[in-house]
């Protein structure tokens, strides 16, 4: 069975000026491993719709969306903060970054006929809280997504792994102590955006990892503290918030993840799930700056994902 692909050309026009890593040249690293790798065959591709307003209201404030819209600039840049900006095509680009997931969640849940979804969307999304765009996230993607299937498809649980580098602050203001998701994830700490705090909500599995700690042990304590979680959960719907920013190669933060390791993560998950979530898994792009590895990662996920 084909993973469908979503993305839409909106993502391309969203930028925040050339020195900046979170650039469009990062959707054309994956699609140009993607087609090297030959994995692009088994893909099908498909054109995100937009979220509406009322989507992106099921987990921001009203005023954090009035706010970006006020902000948005005709031309050049708005800075939301110094590594945040807008320019006349951000928020079109959220929308769809959005609408992607909302895709996806239909394609898996009412037409049935897909099993893995691939958002290859930006701006990524799982720094953005309620009420606050930060760290080149405005609308959080995951959460609009996971809001949906809980609201249109009356799920009672879903499972979200965040495994970007970064702490996905957004998705745990949102989703904190909502007893139908749990949330599992490790990240560099202390780091960016420096959110860890304890106690943890009782929804969120929290795995600190300090900075050129090695990936097996990254994965190990993944094992043990996520996955028995996970398999008592018993989740419908798998997410994962997919940022590749801990690879060996990336400079955004100081892991050495390989390509291998996000397969067997992908791979531990969905084992894990199989029989509660009948395989159904949608993942969205967050962080991953190097582009080679980014590529790379992507490709190697998306192949665990769908076991091709
Ligand atoms: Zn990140």
């Amino acid at each position: 069975m084909e993973t469908l692909y979503i993305t839409h050309p909106a993502c391309h026009l969203h930028e925040m000026g050339t020195w900046h890593p979170e650039s469009p040249h990062r959707l054309d690293a994956i699609n140009d491993q993607l087609l090297a790798s030959g994995l692009e065959s088994y893909l099908h591709p498909q054109q995100a719709r937009s979220a509406t307003r009322d989507d992106v209201l099921r987990v921001h404030t009203p005023e954090h969306l009035n706010y970006l819209h006020a902000n948005l600039p005709q031309q050049g840049h708005f800075s939301v903060d110094p590594d945040t900006l807008m320019n006349p095509y951000t928020l079109d680009a959220a929308y769809h970054a959005a609408g992607a997931g909302l895709d996806a969640v239909d394609a898996l849940l009412q037409e049935g006929e897909r099993r893995q979804a691939f958002c290859a969307v930006r701006p990524p999304g799982h720094h953005a809280t309620r009420d606050r765009a930060m760290g080149f996230c405005f609308f959080n993607n995951i959460a609009i997504a996971a809001a949906y299937a809980l609201e249109k498809y009356a799920l009672k649980r879903v499972l979200i792994i965040d495994f970007d580098v970064h702490h996905g602050n957004g998705t745990e203001d949102i989703f904190a102590d909502d007893e139908r998701v749990l949330m599992c994830s490790f990240f560099q700490h202390p780091f960016f955006p420096g959110s860890y705090q304890q106690p943890q909500p009782k929804n969120m599995v929290n795995i600190p990892v300090e900075a050129y700690c090695k990936a097996d042990h990254v994965l190990e304590r993944f094992e043990t503290l996520c996955i028995p979680r996970i398999a008592a959960f018993q989740p419908e719907l798998v997410f994962f918030s997919a940022g590749f920013d801990a690879h060996s190669e990336d400079d955004m933060g100081q892991l050495s993840l390989l390509e291998a390791d996000y397969a067997a993560l992908t791979r531990m998950v969905m084992q894990t799930c199989a029989s509660s979530a009948h395989g159904r898994v949608i993942s969205m792009l967050e962080g991953g700056y190097d582009l080679s590895s980014l590529g790379r990662s992507v490709v190697a996920h998306i192949r665990a994902m769908s076991g091709v």
